[in-house]
């Protein structure tokens, strides 16, 4: 992710409010259907979602983003140069929303059955979220990968809401708790969203490493996952 994001975030929040230091920032990219941010605060903290739309936008917009947000937190106005340089790049970026919406429907189009030979990914996931998940997650797009490869086990797609499975594994010689293993760590990822640290996006944060030591399986799944 873009570096310094938070020096952004508190230039913005100095012009602001000159001698005023900043609350403690949380900002977290979510994958909003459309371009969409918004800030609160809670227990002295400010917490700010972007859409992951913006990830890769310039600097001034980011600036401008920031600025909005702020501003509309502190009930100030909004200065009329950030407000146009967002406007620009959003209504310049619907060109690309919509080339990314046409992505997900020709995409849905590819999404093959979660039924395989062998394993029925939808079962998989189903079950697993009774035993780890108190059944509260949100079932994705349950799919085989179309090819072969090996270079991925399996990964969460946020743009198909989608969880994409090596279709290597489905075969009688892989160990269930295997292709569980596989499922559950995108289960997590479902779980734990993208988050940045500092300027770091953290893609394993901690808690999401020591909720995948809890999977009971783990050394002889990923003992099997080696040998392949
Ligand atoms: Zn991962």
């Amino acid at each position: 992710m873009r570096e310094g994001l938070l020096e952004i975030f508190h230039e913005e929040h100095r012009q602001l409010r000159p001698g005023v230091a900043p609350p403690e920032l949380k900002i977290e990219f979510f994958a909003f259907a459309n371009v969409n941010n918004t800030i609160r605060l809670r227990e002295g903290r400010l917490l700010v979602r972007l859409s992951d739309l913006l990830e890769g936008a310039p600097e001034g917009v980011v600036r401008a983003i920031a600025h909005i947000l702020l501003a509309k937190m502190y009930r100030r106005p909004i200065e009329r140069e950030h407000a146009s340089r967002y406007r620009r790049y959003v209504s310049s970026h619907d060109i690309s929303q919509k080339a990314h919406l046409v992505r997900q429907i020709r995409g849905r189009k590819r999404i093959q059955s979660p039924r395989g030979h062998t394993y029925d990914l939808e079962k998989v996931f189903d079950e697993l979220n009774t035993r780890f998940f108190y059944g509260l997650l949100a079932r994705p797009q349950m799919t085989w990968s179309r090819g072969h490869a090996r270079n991925s086990l399996g990964h969460y797609d946020p743009a198909h809401n989608a969880i994409v499975v090596s279709r290597v594994f489905d075969h009688p010689a892989v160990p269930r708790c295997a292709i569980e293993y596989i499922v559950y760590h995108e289960m997590l990822h479902l779980k734990h969203p993208v988050k940045l640290r500092g300027n770091r996006r953290c893609v394993h944060s901690a808690a999401f490493q020591a909720e995948e030591r809890l999977f009971p399986g783990l050394e002889n799944a990923k003992q099997f996952l080696k040998r392949l």
